[in-house]
Order: structure tokens, then C-alpha cells, then sequence
């Protein structure tokens, strides 16, 4: 498994398994039982998942020991203040059974989010998060958060795939040595992306899969990924990405079938960001 190194030194494997919208228990169980078989050793979570106790629950019956894991959690946009955002952290840390978090993000640049920036300062000092980082946030949001924060996000995770490949907020964060954390990395299984000619001319070439050919385009880039399957086929076929490179003439042929089509909520949408916070 490649890791990359964060800002802090850090380090992050550059694959995990996602599992939003995983919400049945066994579904998730079995899941996390056949990554870890695999070779996967980083989890993407959040509390508005409702699946934080099970993931929680599928580490603590493995035998890999805690250190060995890579387990991400993210603050919701019903939590605005310091405090709220404390205890939504300890929460989530009771319902993962761990002690500590390797990386812990603000979901959603919405209402306090430079106040809940403090809180993660606070817990990073603390030793109770790794590295810290956000999500869901473009230039401006990260601009305004920087005028206040004491430490630079580790991480920002943002809707990234073939049609959405968010060129000019990649090279924003790359000046920054802020690392790009790449959500709906196979396009949420909704885009097109997984039908498209131009990527299955490149899979046949290389006798792989569509979305192992987006997976490494994304490796390629630097970002992070976080594929999200509840079927022991695709885990297993999501991490085998690792024995084979895009040549750079590919590289430029996936850039020219960029979109620019956002699949799922929008940053910028303040009427969606304020709904937000009464969901739970
Ligand atoms: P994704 O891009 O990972 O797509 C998942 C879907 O792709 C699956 O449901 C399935 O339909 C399809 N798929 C998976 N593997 C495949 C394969 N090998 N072949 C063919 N189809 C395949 O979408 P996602 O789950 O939304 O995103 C990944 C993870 O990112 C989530 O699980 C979650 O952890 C995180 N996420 C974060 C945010 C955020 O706001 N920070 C938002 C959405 C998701």
C-alpha cells in the first residue's frame, strides 16, 4: 500500500474503504472483515454515516493491532460551537473504541466552522487526533479558515472523479501542501464515469477494470482515495491498483473528459449548507 506524507509528517495510506451509506450492520461487518483481509488498513467514517459503533465494532474483533489502522471520523454540521464539537468527538471515539483518531475533519464548511477549527487544535495538542483536515472546502472557506487557524488542515476531501476532476482547487491546495482527499472517487457509481469510452479503452489496454483505470488515474495525481463497496468482488478488485501505471499520454486523455459536473451537494449552496444544520 502506498502512503503519502501529510503537512504534520504524518504519513496516510493512499487507499481506504469508504462506507458511507453502509447501513446495515452485517453488510459493514462483512465489509470491513474482507478489507482488512485484503490488505486495506484505512477507514473513512463520519458520525451522520450512523455507522461509526460498527466500524468500531468490525476493528475491534480483528487481529490488527490498533496502531496498524488508519481510521478517519468527521464532525456534522449540527455541531456549530467548541464545545459541541468536543463532545461530538468523544462520542465518536466511544462508539470507534479507540482512544484516538488518525485524522478527524469538519464535514462541511458550515455555521462556526472556524470556532469548531479550534477544538481540532485543541485535540491535535492533545495527542487525541494525528492530523486534522476538512472537507468540503473551496478556496474561499479555506482562505477565511487560514486568517484564524494555528494549524493548517492536513487534508481537505472533496467530491473528485473523471467529471468532476477539480483541476483549479487541486493546484490551490497542492500550493499549499494541504493533501487532496479525493470523495465519490468512482463518481458515486452515478456520473457516467464508469461507462466512459475513453476509460474503457484505457482499462482494455491494460486487461483492467473501468474503475481500477479511475482509482490509479487518482494515484496518480497524489490524491487520497477512499472507494466505497459493500461486495467482497469490488473491495478486492478496488485495492488491486498497485501493479500497473498510466502513461502520461492516458493521463492527458482522462484530463480532456473532465465535466466540470458536480453529482452531489455544492460548497457554494448556502441554502443547503443552513439545512444541514438540523439534519442528524
Ligand atoms: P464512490 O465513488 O466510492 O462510489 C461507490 C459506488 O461505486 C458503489 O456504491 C458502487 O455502485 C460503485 N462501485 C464501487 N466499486 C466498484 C467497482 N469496482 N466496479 C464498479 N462499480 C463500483 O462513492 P462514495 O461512497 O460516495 O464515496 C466514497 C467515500 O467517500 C464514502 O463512502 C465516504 O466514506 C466518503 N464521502 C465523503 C463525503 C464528504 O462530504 N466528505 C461525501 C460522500 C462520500
Amino acid at each position: 500500500m502506498d502512503q503519502l506524507t501529510l503537512n504534520n509528517g504524518k504519513q496516510i495510506p493512499q487507499l481506504g474503504l469508504g462506507v458511507f451509506l453502509v447501513q446495515d450492520s452485517a453488510d459493514l461487518k462483512q465489509s470491513v472483515d474482507d478489507a482488512l483481509k485484503d490488505g486495506y488498513r484505512h477507514f473513512d467514517t463520519a458520525t451522520i454515516y450512523h455507522n461509526e459503533a460498527w466500524v468500531g465494532e468490525a476493528l475491534a474483533q480483528s487481529d490488527v493491532k490498533r496502531e496498524d489502522l488508519f481510521i478517519t471520523s468527521k464532525v456534522w454540521n449540527n455541531n456549530t460551537t467548541y464545545d459541541e464539537t468536543m463532545a461530538a468527538f468523544k462520542e465518536s471515539l466511544k462508539k470507534l473504541q479507540t482512544d484516538y483518531l488518525d485524522l478527524y475533519l469538519i464535514h462541511w464548511p458550515s455555521e462556526g466552522y472556524t470556532e469548531k477549527w479550534r477544538a481540532l487544535e485543541d485535540l491535535y495538542n492533545d495527542g487525541q487526533i494525528k492530523s486534522i483536515g476538512v472537507s468540503n472546502f473551496e478556496q474561499p472557506q479555506m482562505d477565511k479558515l487560514l486568517t484564524t487557524a494555528k494549524i493548517k488542515p492536513a487534508v481537505d476531501q472533496i467530491e473528485t472523479h473523471p467529471y468532476f476532476q477539480q483541476k483549479v482547487l487541486h493546484e490551490y491546495l497542492t500550493g499549499l501542501n494541504i493533501a487532496h482527499e479525493a470523495w465519490g472517487p468512482l463518481g458515486q457509481g452515478k456520473s457516467g464515469a464508469l461507462e466512459d469510452a475513453t476509460l474503457k479503452q484505457i482499462a482494455d489496454a491494460h486487461q483492467k477494470s473501468i474503475a481500477q483505470v479511475i482509482l490509479r488515474w487518482h494515484l496518480q495525481r497524489k490524491i487520497i482515495v477512499i472507494p466505497k463497496s459493500i461486495h467482497a468482488e469490488r473491495i478486492a478488485q478496488n485495492i488491486d491498483v498497485f501493479d500497473f501505471t498510466l502513461s502520461d499520454a492516458e493521463m492527458t486523455a482522462i484530463a480532456g473528459i473532465d465535466k466540470n459536473r458536480r453529482g452531489s451537494a455544492d460548497p457554494n449552496d448556502e441554502g443547503w449548507l443552513k439545512e444541514s444544520l438540523s439534519m442528524n
